[in-house]
């Protein structure tokens, strides 16, 4: 599975310039595979074991299951890195792994081929762990892991074929979205119909789910209806995402900054910045200055959190968001990256600065204002012939 973004994780070690990093939700995920493999799976097959034995395969079942899924992952990022389309970083997480792509590719073939490389290469991984028994004639004498490796087989064959599901993100929906792109040409029009066959699998697996519960499985349907939920999600978002990035095309932080905001003096009181400025001029968040220089960015939110006996002696700079480079951008950063960065600065708001220089202020309700006006009037991509990709028809 290929998706964008994710935070509160533990970054492990680099691949071939590809940082691995485990969110903590895996942890969960991990416990519970071991566990189940420890106390109930080996056990069940092969009874009469020291329980040590049992956790020893568990842990080692495990370990390679992770392994399995971070080189399945891999592939993508390595053949999506081999097409000049960067891929940074690979993370695990409660519901397996994720390759974060900077970027959407480029061609319907890029796509293609880095959705395909992981399926492809589970297959192969699966067929290696299958054989690894019969090579070295495990059953005889080792039976417990030629179960071991016959389990990293099934796993590896199941990882590929789930994945193969035609439904966008998974990687046969990528596969469909490149097939519908390269016939139509039409890259949002492409995503749009790959993204309902997403949401058309995820509800044949919430079925599913509910057909184990009922038949007995609750864990098993528990967990299958909330893999589909995230699919779901995750193909609305990556919508989403899709056709804001169009709407916003090429246009810079300069665009659609304000100008010269109106600024606060870091000495002015809370009660008084109240007053004088979020009552009077009805903007949801100020620069603060400081000597002449920006000193840190206050918003209502700020403002609202400090207690109500605190406001008149306490000074706008005890509250402020202090200026760091998380909540600052440069006039020529593209308007897709400013609303990536506010997400990962949980700020609703960036200061626009030229070195040390204020320039403007960037906000999101801003940039939302000019995503509506942009679907509502429609656009023509700057420079071209109003194109049959353009979003005012999927925005409205
Ligand atoms: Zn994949």
């Amino acid at each position: 599975m290929m998706e964008p973004k994710q935070r509160n994780e533990i970054d492990l070690f680099k691949v071939a310039g590809v940082q691995i990093a485990i969110d903590y939700s895996w942890l969960v995920i991990f416990v519970l595979v071991l566990w189940s493999l420890s106390a109930g799976y080996f056990p069940e097959l092969h009874p009469d074991y020291p329980m040590v034995e049992y956790w020893i395969v568990g842990l080692a079942a495990t370990l390679f299951f992770f392994a399995s899924i971070v080189t399945h992952e891999l592939s993508h990022a390595i053949v999506a890195n081999h097409l000049g389309q960067p891929v940074e970083r690979i993370s695990l997480f409660i519901f397996g792994g994720m390759a974060h792509l900077g970027h959407e590719p480029t061609s319907a073939r890029d796509e293609l081929k880095i959705a395909a490389a992981g399926p492809l290469t589970s297959f192969i991984l699966g067929a290696l762990f299958l054989s690894i028994p019969r090579v070295f004639d495990l059953n005889a004498s080792f039976p417990m892991w030629a179960s071991v490796f016959n389990y990293l087989g099934f796993i590896n064959f199941a990882l590929g074929l789930f994945n193969l599901l035609p439904g966008f993100p998974l990687d046969g929906g990528r596969i469909l979205r490149a097939m519908f792109w390269a016939r139509t040409g039409d890259f949002r029009q492409a995503t749009a119909r790959a993204s309902e066959w997403g949401r058309g699998i995820a509800y044949g697996l919430i079925f599913l789910g509910a057909l184990q519960i009922f038949s007995g499985s609750l864990v098993g349907g528990i967990w299958l209806i909330f893999i589909a939920l995230f699919l779901k999600g995750a193909a609305s978002a990556s919508y989403q995402s899709i056709v804001i990035e169009q709407v916003l095309g090429s246009q810079r932080v300069s665009d659609l900054m304000v100008r010269d905001p109106l600024t606060i003096d870091a000495t002015t009181t809370v009660a008084d910045a109240i007053h004088d400025h979020f009552m009077r001029h009805g903007y949801g968040g100020y620069p603060i200055i400081a000597d002449g220089r920006v000193a840190g960015l206050i918003s209502l939110s700020q403002v609202r959190d400090c207690p109500a006996d605190q406001r008149a002696h306490k000074r706008v700079a005890d509250i402020m968001r202090p200026l760091d480079p998380a909540i600052v951008i440069a006039p020529d950063a593209p308007v897709s990256n400013a609303l990536r960065q506010m997400a990962e600065s949980d700020s609703g708001r960036l200061l626009v600065m030229e070195q040390d220089r204020l320039v403007g202020l960037l906000s999101r309700s801003g940039v939302a204002h000019f995503i509506m006006l942009r679907s509502q009037l429609g656009f023509t991509p700057p420079g071209g012939p109003r194109s049959a990709s353009t979003p005012s028809s999927a925005a409205a």
